[in-house]
């Protein structure tokens, strides 16, 4: 410190009285007492465009203090005549010192953000003004070049803050990366976070530490400075709209900048996470670095909320712009039932324009953010960037079929073999559970060398003419298959059995005595462990092990059709047979086999599988396709690193607890069931019968209220709840609050 005492006294005429490290990421900072005020020395190396940059920064800040609406540092002249001191390759400069509270340290009050807006609009209302003088720097961060946080990535330590990073990432580059060349560009400060930025009595005074400055998209001011004060807000919106409106007092903003505003904030989030990631590996224990790592993080999971459509429109309208309409529902509907056979029914008597999904959100047109408490099949969530990611890269270099040899195809059945007994050691890979189902069924026929097939009663398991056939849930169009025997559905809820072994035997029996009928002509058996379209319905326990032993008996095989319940959903197990403690000859897969790709698979044993060999050859065009087995892949990898199954099963098991508690305070609630994140709730009339309307109703309303579920079973009266596993515990309150709600309101009216 000495060394500063004597460069304080020699160059600048002042006693130090006191010098303090401040803590900072690359260039030194200290705060000075000296005997004629308090100054901030700044100790930074010499680099090729310093010197330019810090006249830009003098001559700036010199414009800005002339006009005494804010207070910005600016360096003291040295005995020299220059703004700094040069020594040992190094630049020192004094500079004044601001007083205030930081913004950090304050409520942010609407005045407050209003001064905020007004601050950094008259700022850059000057800076647009300067030549920048200076160019071909690449700041990481600057959000140009957000592409350079990128490998900090692997350093961010949550695995789904991971994939939220890499979402917005992904956001960046579809959204802004294609208009780089159009949005408008500035000198700006570019580091308005809430501890550079000074207040005095809840008003913006100033702002401090121009060592971000750069020539960048001029937008990028207000995405840094936004993204601080909205960490700390709950009204995303309505707090953008106070600071854009105070900025656009100063500054018409472009459309295409208000428009690019919301995923450049999701940039400066990845930005700040990532370098922060980054950086702490350097200096583990600093607190500085990672001082906004909390706030940014709950930030990111509230803005994945937030639809980016709506907010485009909100911060249009904050800088006095159009917005543009958005796709009428009512003309996508007449549209729909001109060209599209009314046969394939819309979900919800309200039905919804989908715009776009993010995880466990979907956002419609208008920019409404819908809870996914329904969709199985977006395993790891609504477009997961690294499922997109793995899909896009394979679809842009290779997309053939199983007559080549590629490593994608073989890379991904090895790996999802791995998850089964040694036995299910062939796959085939199709496009659909549909496809499954029927490819299943065909092989157990020509390995049995027999041809009826036992179901159960309200399955379903696909739309091909063979799976049709056992889709009891389908029959109402007209039954009776000659080659499919029933069993009545197995259901614990509503018998007087119990699920102790005891349901299990007594459910069996039905199955053993059609199997007894026609014995040496079953085929195979399929089922699903908990029926899904048959209303959530778990199998009771033993039901399994009794049937498989019986149809075996006689020379048929076992099919479990895990295309609903696979991959980890139900928590405990990757598939529902294990549950039960049986191990089929069959497996069939689908749904969120590729996370919303369409895939599908038969796994099943050798001597199975060897039964084409020398019969029909069995091809699929796109089945095992590079793309589909990437994307297959990407789900399994992200299903391990971000352990999803854990969470379904401890989501999931909040969740029923919650649902548990509401059954007790609304009678209607007759049943909860199921396993991890694959729920069923059963309404029941107080007569005993079947809730429908009440079910249908909740539906709705749920809707309504931004929240999807589905209803199903014989009697549609039975919720479905079997969302993306990213769902997490608040995602549950809103479900369990808004159903209580409706539940209240139903019971009163
Ligand atoms: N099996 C089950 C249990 C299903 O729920 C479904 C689809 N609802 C299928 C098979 C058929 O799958 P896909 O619609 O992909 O053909």
């Amino acid at each position: 410190m000495d060394v500063f005492k004597d460069l304080l006294r020699k160059h600048f005429d002042l006693i130090a009285e006191r010098i303090e490290l401040l803590e900072g990421y690359e260039d030194k900072t200290y705060l000075v007492t000296t005997d004629s005020g308090t100054f901030v020395l700044k100790d930074q190396r010499l680099t090729k465009s310093l010197l330019s940059r810090l006249q830009l920064e003098q001559e700036l800040t010199g414009y800005l203090n002339k006009e005494a609406h804010y207070a910005f540092p600016c360096a003291l002249i040295a005995r020299s005549g220059k703004p700094y001191v040069q020594r040992d390759g190094r630049i020192m400069r004094l500079l004044t010192f601001l007083e205030g509270d930081f913004l950090a340290e304050v409520e942010l009050e609407q005045v407050t953000l209003e001064s905020l807006g007004d601050m950094l609009g008259r700022l850059n209302l000057q800076s647009g003004r300067l030549e920048p003088g200076f160019s071909g720097e690449v700041s990481p961060w600057d959000l140009q070049h957000l592409e350079l946080s990128r490998k900090g990535l692997n350093h961010v330590a949550d695995p789904h803050d991971r994939a939220l990073l890499e979402y917005f990432f992904q956001l960046y580059d579809t959204a802004v990366l294609p208009d780089r060349y159009t949005l408008p560009k500035s000198l700006i400060h570019n580091d308005a976070n809430d501890w550079n930025v000074l207040t005095r009595e809840g008003k913006v005074t100033g702002i401090i530490d121009f060592g971000d400055m750069c020539y960048s998209w001029r937008i990028n001011e207000l995405a840094v400075g936004l993204t601080y004060v909205l960490m700390r807000k709950d009204d995303l919106l309505g707090t953008a709209t106070t600071v854009i409106q105070a900025y656009c007092r100063h500054i018409d903003l472009t459309s295409l900048e208000l428009r690019l505003l919301y995923y450049l904030i999701g940039g400066r989030m990845c930005m700040s996470l990532c370098n922060s990631a980054l950086a702490a590996r350097s200096k583990p224990d600093s607190e500085y670095i990672r001082i906004s790592e909390r706030p940014i993080r709950s930030l990111l999971r509230r803005w994945v909320a937030l639809s980016p459509e709506k907010a485009a429109n909100a911060f249009l309208e904050a800088g006095g712009l159009q917005t543009p309409p958005f796709p009428n529902s009512e003309d996508l509907l007449r549209q729909r039932k001109e060209g599209f056979p009314p046969s394939l029914s819309l979900s919800y008597s309200r039905p919804i324009a989908m715009q776009r999904a993010a995880f466990q959100y979907m956002f419609d047109t208008e920019g409404h953010r819908f809870l996914d408490a329904y969709n199985n099949i977006m395993l790891v969530g609504h477009c997961h960037p690294h499922v997109v990611e793995a899909t896009i890269r394979v679809l842009r270099r290779l997309n053939t079929n199983t007559r080549y040899l590629y490593e994608e195809l073989l890379n991904y059945t090895e790996r999802l073999l791995t998850y089964f007994p040694p036995n299910l050691c062939r796959v085939f890979l199709v496009n659909s559970g549909s496809a499954a189902t029927d490819l299943a069924l065909r092989l157990s026929r020509a390995f049995t060398q027999k041809s009826m097939i036992l179901a159960l009663e309200h399955g379903y398991h696909g739309n091909t003419v063979a799976a049709i056939e056992v889709s009891h849930y389908k029959h109402q169009a007209g039954g009776g298959y000659p080659n499919t025997l029933l069993c009545p559905m197995p259901k614990v809820f509503g018998s007087d059995q119990k699920d102790d072994g005891t349901a299990g035997r007594y459910f069996s029996r039905y199955a053993e005595q059609l199997v007894e009928a026609h014995s040496g002509e079953v085929a195979a058996f399929i089922a699903e462990p908990i029926m899904g379209c048959g209303g959530q319905v778990p199998l009771p326990l033993g039901f399994l092990p009794e049937v498989y032993q019986a149809v075996r008996a006689q020379g048929g095989v076992c099919i479990s059709d895990e295309v609903q319940v696979g991959f980890g959903r139900l928590g405990h197990w990757m598939w529902g047979f294990e549950k039960y403690e049986v191990v089929p000859d069959m497996v069939i897969l689908g749904k969120p086999m590729g996370n919303g790709h369409p895939i599908g698979a038969v796994v099943t044993t050798e001597a199975i599988a060897s039964s084409f060999d020398n019969g029909p050859e069995f091809f699929s065009s796109f089945g095992g396709n590079p793309v589909s087995c990437a994307a297959g892949l990407a789900v399994l990898e992200v299903l391990e690193k971000e352990s999803l199954q854990a969470s379904a099963a401890e989501t999931g098991a909040y969740l029923k607890a919650g649902l548990g508690e509401l059954a007790s305070q609304f009678p209607i609630i007759a049943d909860v069931r199921g396993e991890g994140l694959f729920i069923g709730v059963e309404l029941i009339a107080q007569g005993g019968g079947p809730a429908t309307a009440a079910a249908v109703l909740l539906k709705n309303e749920l809707r309504n209220a931004h929240i999807l579920i589905g209803t199903d079973g014989p009697a549609n009266n039975v919720l479905k709840i079997k969302p993306p596993l990213p769902f997490n515990r608040e995602n549950c309150d809103e479900l369990l609050r808004e159903m209580a709600r409706i539940l209240s309101e139903q019971r009163e009216s």
